[in-house]
């Protein structure tokens, strides 16, 4: 049984065959998401200690972006934490940083007509910002200020 008080974040990686052992087990690591040797995807917990522990494995990205989701519904906790005024966002028309995005994400409909989300695609792109001290709002990129 997972400690999950033991954890503060999750994320999901990509991870790469890199050899194999004298007993022919194989030996993966984490790896970038372009990398042409990805063997699977991995859902991570970050220790709150530091370091990080894989607690699953799945054929591709859609999978463990599931688990990933479904675990941050089930424990808040495990949700990045949002500091109030810090972003790289920034309004064009005020400068405040409290500002929201909206990314592209699928749906279906359900037989009682509820949409259900599928997932948010994974070139996912801006289409829509607003922000929440001066109700500007606008689609593209506003002005991104670099920490
Ligand atoms: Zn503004």
């Amino acid at each position: 049984m997972i400690d999950i008080n033991l954890y503060d974040g999750v994320e999901v990686d990509p991870v790469a065959l890199v050899g194999r052992d004298q007993q022919g087990r194989e030996i993966l690591e984490r790896c970038e998401p372009g990398d042409p040797n990805i063997y699977c995807w991995s859902v991570y917990l970050h220790l709150k200690e530091g370091g990080v522990e894989c607690i699953s494995d799945h054929a591709n990205e859609a999978a463990a972006g599931f688990i990933a989701h479904a675990l941050r519904v089930a424990y808040p906790t495990l949700r990045p934490t949002i500091e109030p005024g810090w972003s790289r966002w920034a309004c064009p028309a005020c400068g405040s940083h409290d500002v929201q995005v909206s990314l592209p994400a699928w749906h279906r409909e359900s037989c009682s007509l509820e949409l259900q989300y599928l997932e948010t695609d994974a070139e996912a792109s801006v289409m829509w910002w607003y922000c929440n001290d001066c109700d500007e709002s606008g689609t593209g990129e506003p002005t991104e200020i670099k920490p």
